[in-house]
């Protein structure tokens, strides 16, 4: 409801009058709902409304609206002479304001979704391999998205004449590539264009031999040390979430979970109420590969729990247990949100760390666990992992662990 954010009738009838006015009350309800501060929510009520009268004004309708639209919306605020709107200096509030209105427009079918209009084109070769894949291998669309780059980028490097391909140039492409991006970026490209260059084959356009030209980028699985922190460190980084208001209590709720249970950030962003059995003292953790598992849950990262849920703010509706805590006050969408809670809680810990993300905490349980004489399938049980060879890849943090687990030599005896 407007009247949450404005009182004067004049104001309430205005921005309800406009073009953007039949939308205004549910935008007012969502800015809510999402929990953005009163002032910000006010600015943004008005810069939608701004949006209307200046679409309005263009002779367009809202579902005309897209991004080039708020792009001469952003140019317009700098001249704006429109009467009732302020001519503030900085706009980054109203820019920010019209974005969150197009995404509302967006969620109601008013205007087409930003992914369908925004997307580059690409060749139409490109296209029709992407067509090709989706069909004859039943790839889904993010990895459509990737190959489709590596694709595109190649046909761009070496011209759209593909029957002049050959080995030294697809190489040259590679070995540059490889100089300019990580190696597990040159990595990820190498499936992309072996599947292109085959798909090329396929439709006779390229010599036959031009996949098996792609080279492999060598890398050994499981080969580097996990970083992990030391006891102290742990406990400096719970101490850095003390407090008691509702974000560092669900910082060290978070904390708790990474480094008792060795969880995967993902895990942590979406675990639901229904997940936590408080009679029983466990939680249900679907694990990679959608299998469930059952693990323990330790005193006080269950207290934790408790002290978040419990301030934890009422009006979210949500099943999720864990909520950011800036607007839009939802469910962390990926585990990214978690791992930057690690990262934050190690800045104010002070702790200075190669991995900064919440795998770091997974590999300190792991490692504490295995150095705790926990046994490896036991440990590799609570990990969830599939092969015990992931688990025992922990006990290298350890070299008094890996003694135990070689194996020891068998003696001939003659
Ligand atoms: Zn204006």
């Amino acid at each position: 409801m407007l009247e949450k954010f404005f009182s004067t009738p004049k104001t309430l009838r205005r921005l309800r009058g406009g073009l953007s006015g039949p939308h205004i009350d549910a935008f007012a309800d969502n800015l809510e709902r999402d929990g953005y501060a009163p002032a910000s929510a006010v600015r943004y009520i008005r810069a939608a409304a701004h949006l209307g009268c200046f679409v309005q004004r263009k002779g367009d309708v809202l579902s005309d609206i897209d991004l080039n639209i708020l792009d001469s919306f952003g140019r317009h605020l700098r001249r704006c002479r429109c009467p009732h709107f302020k001519r503030g200096k900085i706009s980054y509030h109203a820019q920010f304001g019209v974005k969150l209105f197009y995404r509302h427009l967006i969620g109601c079918g008013i205007c087409p979704s930003e992914s369908v209009q925004n997307l580059p084109a690409n060749p139409a070769l490109v296209t029709a391999f992407c067509d090709w894949f989706r069909t004859h291998r039943g790839a889904k669309e993010p990895t459509l998205r990737h190959y489709a780059r590596g694709a595109t980028d190649l046909l761009r490097t070496l011209g759209e004449d593909v029957g002049q391909w050959n080995a030294r140039a697809l190489r040259d492409f590679l070995l540059e590539r490889a100089s300019q991006c990580r190696k597990e970026t040159t990595k990820s490209l190498i499936p992309a264009l072996r599947a292109f260059l085959r798909f090329l084959n396929f439709r006779g356009e390229c010599r036959d031999d031009l996949a098996l030209a792609i080279p492999a980028v060598a890398s050994w699985r499981l080969a580097r040390l996990p970083h992990c922190l030391s006891a102290e460190e742990v406990d400096r980084l719970i101490a850095a979430c003390d407090g008691t208001d509702t974000g560092r209590l669900r910082d060290r709720a978070i904390l708790l979970l990474l480094t008792r249970l060795g969880l995967r950030s993902g895990d942590v962003a979406s675990l639901r109420l229904k997940d936590i059995n408080w009679n029983s003292g466990t939680l249900q953790v679907m694990g990679k590969g959608r299998y469930q598992v059952c693990l323990p849950l330790p005193q006080d990262v269950g207290d934790a729990l408790l002290r978040y849920l419990e301030c934890r703010p009422a009006n979210i509706d949500t099943e999720h247990v864990f909520i950011r805590s800036i607007a839009p006050c939802r469910p962390f969408a990926s585990g990214d949100g978690v791992s930057s809670v690690v990262k934050h809680a190690l800045r104010r810990a002070n702790i200075d760390s190669p991995a900064k993300g919440a795998h770091l905490l997974r590999h300190t349980a792991a490692t504490e666990m295995l150095r705790n004489g926990v046994p490896l399938d036991q440990a590799g049980l609570v990990l969830r992992h599939r092969s015990i060879d992931v688990t025992a890849y922990y006990a290298k943090a350890d070299v008094a662990l890996l003694k135990q687990i070689a194996q020891p030599w068998p003696e001939v005896n003659v």
